[in-house]
């Protein structure tokens, strides 16, 4: 494994944005990854764990330490196997590209994360944040995680449970008490998925995408109609296409009170507004982050400096050519301050930010 210096970051993002890491590896086995920690203790650098990079926001002066990239590659999944009932386990290198896995599976007529199709980034980084669209989250199909325990120098085997999964989060990316942010590096995830399952049709654009025709879809009809539908809102990332020059969604959606969403629906009504009301959403106590974003003057397609928001997607804030980190940070902050003026919620990140 070799390691260089000051390696551009921005290229190996979706986002585009950021300095240059001041040492970087990549890493293709677990043993690599234990020499690269090494060299990373050995000097007392800081360690930034990389993956598709499809989550980030890199600031301009980069990273100050070793930035580490996950290429763990392979697929194990048996076809013969003794799961109980009718399931097929994956075992799926870290570096595995997400949709490489999406695309697999359904080959294989296995359900559980058709949904999930054409999101980005690597197989190892779905854990982190509980990658979920569409009516899945890999929480409900993730079996368990193995990892590289930097606190106590050893692999383990953390099963589903002590993943701590929970809307966007784990104990991956969770500080404090309930999390272990960089204790641990993803080297395996192990999914199991349903053999010859029904695919998931509860969100509305999918129901609408199948609407009228006679006979279930099946995997791959679902897996490609979500495609087209994260195309169509500029949430397929597509080489050449500014649109696509994001990290997906910026905001989350907000989970709010009973007591917080009927001051909402009232300052709605004193302007002859309605919040727009999911079935999904509201289910789980969350308002659409998109109807916020776009009722507090920032429209589909908005610039500011050289930054702007997507023309597809109000959450989607991209880099439409030569925008900087600061760029995007500073329109971050006056759409999270409009929002907070116009409707008194304050809108959690996505992304995460390296080297702020
Ligand atoms: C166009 C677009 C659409 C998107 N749509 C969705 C969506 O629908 N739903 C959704 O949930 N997300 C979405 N995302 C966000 C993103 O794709 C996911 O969060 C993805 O899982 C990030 O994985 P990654 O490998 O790119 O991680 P990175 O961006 O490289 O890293 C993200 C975080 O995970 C950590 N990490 C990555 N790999 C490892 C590892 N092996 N071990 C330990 N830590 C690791 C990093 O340190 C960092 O903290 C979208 C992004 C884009 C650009």
């Amino acid at each position: 494994m070799t390691i260089r210096e000051n390696v551009a970051l921005a290229p190996l993002t979706t986002l585009r944005v950021g300095g240059a890491a001041r040492y970087f590896a990549e890493s293709r086995s677990e043993d690599e990854v234990r020499e690269a920690v090494a060299f990373a203790k050995s000097r007392e650098l800081p360690l930034f764990v990389l993956g598709g990079g499809s989550n980030l926001v890199i600031s301009d002066s980069g990273w100050p330490g070793l930035v580490l990239k996950i290429a763990i590659g392979g697929i194990v999944s048996p076809t013969m196997q003794n799961a109980p009932g009718s399931s097929r386990r994956f075992s799926v290198g870290a570096g595995v590209g997400w949709d490489d896995l999406a695309a697999f599976a359904v080959s294989q007529n296995c359900a559980g994360i058709e949904c999930l199709s054409g999101i980005p980034g690597s197989a190892g980084g779905t854990p982190v944040q509980n990658v979920g669209a569409y009516g899945q989250e890999v929480a409900e199909t993730i079996e368990s995680v193995r990892a590289l325990d930097m606190q106590e120098n050893r692999i383990v085997t953390l099963p589903n449970p002590a993943c701590g999964f929970r809307y966007r989060s784990s104990i991956f990316n969770r500080v404090g008490q309930d999390g272990e942010r960089g204790r641990y590096i993803i080297l395996q995830v192990t999914f199991r998925l349903r053999r010859g399952g029904a695919p998931c049709l509860k969100y509305a654009d999918l129901q609408k995408w199948f609407a009228g025709r006679t006979g279930a879809p099946s995997l791959m009809e679902v897996r490609e109609a979500v495609r087209e539908i994260r195309r169509s809102k500029g949430m397929l990332f597509v080489s050449g296409d500014a649109d696509g020059r994001s990290v997906g969604s910026f905001f989350k959606n907000p989970v709010l009170s009973e007591e917080e969403v009927r001051g909402l629906t009232a300052r709605a009504e004193a302007r002859g507004l309605s919040v727009p009301s999911y079935p999904t959403l509201e289910a789980q106590h969350k308002v659409s982050a998109a109807w916020l974003v776009e009722h507090s003057g920032f429209g589909k397609g908005f610039r500011m400096g050289r930054a702007g928001i997507s023309s597809k997607h109000a959450l989607a804030l991209i880099n439409p050519g030569d925008a900087e980190a600061v760029d995007i940070v500073a329109l971050k902050e006056a759409i999270q301050r409009g929002v907070e003026e116009n409707w008194g919620v304050r809108l959690e990140t996505e992304p995460v930010f390296v080297g702020f």
